[in-house]
């Protein structure tokens, strides 16, 4: 996505346990525009192979990184001029900050948690956001904040070097396969699901 840079970092990443959730917040966060996703604590190749293999077949250059710990990471993003905004039903209502948000043009690292996240994490952030103040799901408050953020455009991004993409049908899957030279070349049926 044109303009500022966008990466999620996601706190509370525990192993086996919060693979598909995680999972599926680098996929949101990769459709959604952002450019990488990182996990400062806690390194998982199952998340990574996953992400990784969507990549490979949908295209892009979407990342995914461990390690570095959460607090160094933020002061750094901090330091080097970006805004933090950590989403937390206990934050501003999004419509209220939006606005001011985008006016400032600048880096944005977007802050999901999991089960606790780290009381200075609220103090640390720019924006303490939320996605209604009632508890739900880090990968909805993300989405939600995401699509505002990108206003609508996530639907039409074009993802670089994609082997394959769909064909938006009102019935049944539809499904170019892109060749090396980038031609379509064939129809396929099912794809393999994450
Ligand atoms: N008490 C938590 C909170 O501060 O929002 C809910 C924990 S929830 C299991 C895990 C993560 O989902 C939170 O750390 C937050 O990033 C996100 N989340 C859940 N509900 C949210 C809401 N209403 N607004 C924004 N983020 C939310």
């Amino acid at each position: 996505m044109d303009g500022a840079r966008v990466v999620v970092l996601r706190l509370g990443h525990r192993l086996v346990r919060d693979e598909r959730v995680s999972t599926h917040l680098a996929l949101v966060a990769r459709a959604f525009g952002a450019s990488e996703i990182i996990f400062p604590e806690q390194e998982d190749v199952n998340v990574q192979r996953k992400v990784e293999d969507v990549v490979n077949r949908f295209g892009g250059k979407f990342k995914v990184h461990f390690g570095g710990g959460w607090h160094s990471i933020i002061k750094e993003w901090i330091t080097s001029g970006g805004i933090v905004v950590h989403l937390t039903m206990y934050g501003v209502p999004l419509p209220e900050v939006i606005g001011e948000i985008k006016s400032l043009n600048k880096d944005v690292m977007v802050i999901v948690g999991g089960a606790k996240v780290p009381r200075e994490v609220y103090s640390m952030a720019t924006y303490n956001v939320s996605i209604t103040n009632q508890p739900h799901s880090e990968i909805a408050a993300l989405a939600v904040f995401l699509d505002h953020y990108f206003e609508g455009k996530e639907f039409y991004l074009n993802f670089d070097d994609a082997k394959l993409r769909v064909i938006p049908s009102t019935s049944g899957k539809k499904v170019i396969s892109i060749g090396r030279q980038g031609h379509e070349a064939t129809q396929t049926g099912e794809l393999s699901e994450v």
